[in-house]
Order: structure tokens, then sequence, then C-alpha cells
């Protein structure tokens, strides 16, 4: 089980806790383990975040008429 680094905003302690990363993804914090505070975030920050895929697409649609003149002459 990987553990992660939290920091409490309240009392400024850094605390290592380790949870599985189903329950880290959800966004679940655990509680400061010096003052027992909710308002902890992670000490780290994660480098490969994931952006959304750029798709390309969009094509304009080009309507060429050719118009041929026939003329005809008896
Ligand atoms: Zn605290």
């Amino acid at each position: 089980m990987p553990a992660y680094d939290y920091v409490c905003h309240d009392c400024g302690a850094k605390f290592e806790v380790r949870m599985s990363m189903s329950a880290y993804s959800s966004g679940e914090k655990p509680p400061c383990e010096q003052c027992g505070s909710a308002n902890v975030g992670r000490a780290f920050t994660t480098v490969n975040v994931l952006t959304g895929s750029r798709g390309g697409g969009g094509g304009g649609s080009f309507s060429s008429g050719a118009s041929c003149g026939s003329g005809g002459f008896s």
C-alpha cells in the first residue's frame, strides 16, 4: 500500500498516511495526526496529470460547382 504525504493547514504538521490508491484517488482525506483537523491537503504535487486529449476534427465542406457553359450555335 503506498504512502502519501499530507500537510495540515491548521497546525502545519506534515504526516504520512498509508492508504489504498482507490481511497486516495477518490479524494479521501485523513485527519491530522497532531490536532485531528480535517483541514489537510496533499503535501506533494503529482506531475502526471492527464489532460484531455485533443481531438482534431472539423473539415470544411467544399461545394464546387463546375459549370461548363454549354453554348451551342447552330
Ligand atoms: Zn493539524
